[in-house]
């Protein structure tokens, strides 16, 4: 069957946005829709002449610090389980914080390969010397992107796909 990719991060960083973007329907839930609960939502995208199946691990949006890495543990267990290829995406206007080395921390000790990919790229020239700082996390190269403005996809997704 088709390879499994997991995209995880902490809350409000864009799996979904991202989800959104690859499945090409609006599928997934973007914040603001308090009290929603899905675990994972899956969809099935094609990449030139690849398919995979894509999971957003958003769910439950958690309301406390507990909450939150209690939440992110859980993605990280699920992605780690079920997953070919890990996309962990962070944020370039949050930054680097802690809650990313946590996770970084627990994908760490998984075998699966990891793509880190950084969102809210929306202008490459500006926001490229903020992208540098997640080298940090000490998992490889940090790939661009905007998923609300789909760029850096190519780029992400020959990454992505390469570990098939
Ligand atoms: P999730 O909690 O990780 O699933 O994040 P969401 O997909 O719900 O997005 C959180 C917020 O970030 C929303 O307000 C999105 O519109 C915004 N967002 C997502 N992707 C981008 C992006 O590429 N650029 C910018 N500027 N905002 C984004
Ligand atoms: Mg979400």
């Amino acid at each position: 069957s088709k390879p499994i990719v997991a995209i995880i991060g902490r809350p409000n960083v864009g799996k979904s946005t991202l989800f959104n973007a690859l499945a090409g329907e609006r599928i997934s839930i973007v914040k603001d829709t308090p009290g929603i609960t899905r675990d994972r939502i899956y969809a099935d995208v094609t990449w030139l002449d690849t398919q995979f199946t894509l999971i957003d691990t958003g769910g439950i949006e958690p309301d406390t610090k507990n909450e939150m890495f209690a939440h992110m543990r859980e993605q990280a267990e699920i992605a780690i389980d079920t997953a070919d290829v890990i996309i962990f995406l962070v944020d370039v206007r949050q930054g680097l914080v802690d809650a990313d080395s946590k996770v970084a921390d627990m994908l760490r000790r998984s075998n699966k390969p990891i793509v880190l990919v950084v969102n809210k790229v929306d202008n490459f020239e500006k926001f490229m010397p903020d992208v540098y700082e997640f080298y940090n996390l000490g998992i490889g190269d940090p790939h661009p992107i905007s998923a609300s403005s789909k760029l850096g996809f190519g780029d992400m997704l020959d990454e992505v796909t390469k570990h098939f």
